[in-house]
């Protein structure tokens, strides 16, 4: 191994969903706490009671936020993009960078309003969406950066079919996409 490649593999981006994320969290919390103080603020019994309920609904409405973004965690190597959701690695997803077909960012509105989104990994292998990263800072910076790690692998050892668009290996005779024969004019490469 090169040291360029060494260098690249130690390139590593750790993320999380942003706190900001769960805004509908934060915004339930609040009215829970405000239901509570209201509650306790009563002289009557009963509503210390009902108090007591709303604020044991808003403690676990925290614990919900604070465990579903510590849960998830998303990496970004020079070889792969991956995600991990759960308390010691439950679930992990991975595509390798070169197996990337696309690279999406979706934004709900809130999230627009934040600088928050979505960003969706899907590979050439089947087609479907399989790694995403939910509501993290900057999306489109992220797939800027995978994409230009994409683009640096290509160009490294692979070359698009100029039929079918796909990027195939460099001395490919044929291309497993779209069955394009190349005769032997590999000169011009
Ligand atoms: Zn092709």
């Amino acid at each position: 191994m090169t040291k360029a490649n060494r260098k690249r593999d130690s390139e590593i981006i750790v993320m999380h969903p942003s706190w900001l994320n769960y805004s509908g969290h934060v915004f339930l919390l609040i009215v829970f706490v405000a239901g509570a103080i209201v509650c306790f603020l009563n002289e009557r019994e009963v509503l210390t009671v009902v108090g007591g309920i709303l604020m044991l609904i808003a403690v676990i409405i925290l614990i919900h936020a604070v465990l579903r973004r510590l849960s998830r965690r998303y990496t970004i190597t020079s070889d792969a993009v991956s995600s991990r959701v759960g308390i010691g690695g439950r679930s992990e997803k991975e595509i390798r960078i070169s197996d990337i077909r696309q690279v999406e960012v979706r934004q709900g509105m809130w999230q627009r309003i934040f600088g928050l989104g979505n960003v969706l990994f899907a590979s050439a292998a089947t087609g479907g969406i399989e790694v995403t990263f939910e509501g993290v800072r900057n999306p489109t910076g992220v797939k800027t950066k995978v994409n230009a790690l994409r683009d640096a692998l290509a160009v490294a050892d692979k070359k698009r079919c100029p039929q079918c668009g796909e990027f195939i290996w460099k001395d490919a005779k044929v291309c497993p996409h779209c069955h394009l024969t190349f005769a032997s004019e590999q000169e011009g490469q």
